[in-house]
């Protein structure tokens, strides 16, 4: 249920329809809108009893949520999502937000090498995991605190934004510390308590789609994340299990328009982890953009025959430049342009 308030309703209307929300024991989200404001309602069973709410001044109407998910659906809020992430970088909207990075970091060295290129290249967001979910236990499995540390002082050096993964409860409290924005992986789309926990936390997430998901299961996912009061989620969509093998997964761009039809949630792309081929990230970067997503989180190294996870499908700092020129190009076509040009 949605209870849509009028146009002109007050901050005192509002908090009213929320209060007496929460004395029906389900829990309140007002959602501003640039026409109106909506209060979502969670944590009801049944159907919520309409009639007390819609009596209440201020109240337009009450409107039952078609979908099984509620606060990230564009029945709530029409307007598309726009993270603010600070100093100008914005994810959603007009602007494009790239983020590249290493898969991981590997060291210092490593890290500020690939930092300065992606500088150079014009991104305003740096990626690279501190603890990365790999399929053997015997691979790299990231340096941890420490790496949260290099990333905290690329932040400060390179002016970069940080974007990087949590896998469970411990590193994520780290995790929140020292970066901008918590990346929670494919592979625990459906940890639905680190869901929770991400939830409650106050710095933006980035939800990467399950390497099997449906588009019902990725946006409850980040239902999950919006229950708990953070409203600031940024889906990425990072390829799927099929049974081609001429990529390590199938890049599914189509989700992106279906995203942005049922969710006012920002949409990315990652082509690194969607073709796991260096030579496809450029023509599914293109496409990407072209087909309506707000960004693309890319994987580069300075070295990446030498890098410890994922260099198959790490592109060099220079192609990162061309990259770069080329979505501005496509980006201009489109009305649109590259977050802190
Ligand atoms: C990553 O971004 O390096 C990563 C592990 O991604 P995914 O969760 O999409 O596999
Ligand atoms: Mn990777």
């Amino acid at each position: 249920m949605l209870v849509l308030m009028k146009a002109h309703a007050t901050a005192e209307q509002i908090q009213e329809v929320c209060r007496k929300i929460e004395k029906m024991g389900y829990r309140a989200h007002s959602i501003p809108g640039s026409t109106r404001t909506a209060v979502g309602i969670t944590g009801n069973r049944g159907p919520v009893e309409a009639t007390a709410l819609e009596a209440l001044p201020g109240v337009a109407e009450c409107v039952p949520v078609s979908k099984p998910y509620k606060l990230v659906a564009r029945e709530l809020k029409e307007e598309s999502t726009v993270v603010d992430l600070g100093d100008g970088v914005q994810v959603g909207g007009r602007e494009l937000a790239i983020i590249a990075g290493p898969c991981a970091v590997e060291s210092r060295g490593q890290a500020f090498a690939i930092a300065d290129a992606v500088r150079t290249a014009g991104a305003r967001l740096f990626r690279g995991g501190a603890y990365k979910p790999r399929t053997s236990p015997y691979s790299f499995q990231g340096l941890g605190e420490e790496g949260l540390k290099i990333l905290a002082d690329i932040r400060s050096e390179f002016g970069l934004k940080i974007v990087t993964e949590a896998v469970d409860h411990e590193s994520l409290d780290l995790v929140e510390k020292y970066s901008d924005v918590i990346q929670i992986g494919a592979r625990n789309m459906q940890n639905f308590s680190l869901l929770k926990r991400a939830g409650k936390s106050n710095r933006p997430v980035l939800l990467k789609r399950g390497i099997s998901a449906t588009l019902d299961e990725f946006l409850m996912a980040a239902e999950y994340i919006l229950s708990e009061g953070n409203y600031n989620v940024i889906l990425c969509e990072r390829g799927v299990r099929t049974f081609a093998d001429h990529t390590r997964n199938t890049l599914d761009l189509s989700v992106v328009p279906a995203v942005q039809q049922l969710s006012h949630l920002p949409i990315l792309v990652d082509p690194s982890h969607g073709t796991g081929r260096r030579e496809k990230v450029l023509p599914l970067s293109r496409a990407a953009v072209a087909a309506g997503a707000d960004g693309l989180i890319i994987e580069v190294h300075h070295k990446p025959d030498e890098a410890l996870s994922d260099g198959n499908q790490s592109i060099f700092p220079a192609q990162l430049e061309r990259l770069m020129a080329e979505i501005r190009q496509i980006a201009a076509v489109l009305g649109r342009r590259v977050a802190g040009d």
